[in-house]
């Protein structure tokens, strides 16, 4: 999908973009070590907005996706948010918008360029679907993954293996409960 400048009139202009699964699905294809998969299609309404020669370009919509959970290897669910604020500049002002670029760096607005006065929505919405996507995925924060020695599923069984090793974030909890029950106690 692509909009050119004259569609977007002084209100800005709204398009939404039917993401086919095919189309989420070849965008995912080829994602390693942590495959993604779409479970189904999805919708983006993209807002576009000109001030200028600059063009403004944000959506916030969700992607239902489908992974292996790093931890317990379970096929899991997720829904990825996708937000963002990308602002584009004509490529033909490359040069010059580089110190504006610059400025820019901080805010929460990715810069970039568009060409022919034309906005390449399909390339935007790729480039920030897989910004999106989670480093490592993990079906819940709670997750205890699967048992270093004999490998069930700590979620569901448990065993008497001994790690021999505290999770570091759990013994991160225990030093933190530790020094503020030392903080309770004045004299
Ligand atoms: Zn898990
Ligand atoms: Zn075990």
């Amino acid at each position: 999908m692509q909009v050119h400048l004259n569609e977007i009139g002084p209100d800005g202009k709204l398009v939404v973009r039917a993401l086919e699964q095919a189309w989420l699905e070849e965008l995912l294809q080829g994602g390693e070590p942590y495959p993604y998969h779409a479970v189904r299609g999805a919708e983006a309404p993209v807002h576009l907005r000109k001030m200028g020669l600059e063009v403004l370009v944000e959506a916030d919509f969700r992607v239902p996706l489908e992974s292996a959970c790093s931890a317990c290897l379970k096929e899991y669910q997720l829904e990825v948010p996708v937000a963002f604020r990308v602002s584009l500049q004509p490529a033909s002002a490359r040069p010059r918008a580089l110190p504006a670029q610059l400025e820019l760096t901080g805010a929460d607005v990715d810069a970039d360029f568009y060409e022919e006065e034309f906005i390449q929505v399909d390339d935007i919405l790729r480039e920030q679907i897989l910004l999106a996507l989670p480093m490592v995925p993990r079906c819940g924060d709670d997750c205890r993954g699967l048992c270093p020695v004999c490998g069930i599923d700590l979620n569901t069984e448990s065993c008497g293996c001994s790690t021999g090793e505290v999770d570091p974030r759990w013994s991160l909890l225990v030093s933190m409960k530790a020094s503020s029950s030392k903080g309770d106690e004045r004299p």
